[in-house]
């Protein structure tokens, strides 16, 4: 499916930034911030603006076709796939690394609605431990 259908079968009309935005964070797993996606896209279309990018994410959100990653306080962050899979972020160079988890990750909470997912982990990545 293409990115045009994709963003059209959620009702969202998929103009030229939004299917460029929508197609960066499918191709870019590091989890990026709104001021990551508008430094790599801005070059490209000198007419993007930061406001933009955040009200398309949070459309995305809204949507369920990207999921927010609030692994910091301070910002957050955008995740295109929204498959179920934890994060693991590194204190020494802020990456935020996908690992695997399976369900169920909660246990004794059969009479409550859940509606957020979320298995954060924290530590230094592999790349930083080598060094
Ligand atoms: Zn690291
Ligand atoms: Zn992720």
């Amino acid at each position: 499916m293409s990115t045009a259908e994709i963003l059209s079968r959620h009702n969202i009309k998929p103009s030229l930034m939004r299917v460029m935005i929508f197609d960066y964070l499918k191709e870019n797993r590091t989890h990026p911030t709104v001021d990551d996606i508008y430094k790599a896209l801005h070059p490209a279309v000198p007419t993007l603006s930061k406001t933009t990018v955040y009200n398309t994410v949070k459309l995305f959100v809204k949507s369920g076709i990207t999921k927010m990653v609030t692994i910091e306080e301070q910002q957050s962050r955008f995740d295109g796939c929204t498959d179920l899979h934890g994060h693991f972020i590194c204190s020494e160079c802020g990456g935020v690394f996908d690992f695997e988890t399976e369900e169920p990750i909660v246990s004794g909470l059969s009479d409550f609605e859940i509606s957020t997912h979320d298995v954060y982990c924290s530590g230094i990545c592999k790349n930083c431990k080598k060094n």
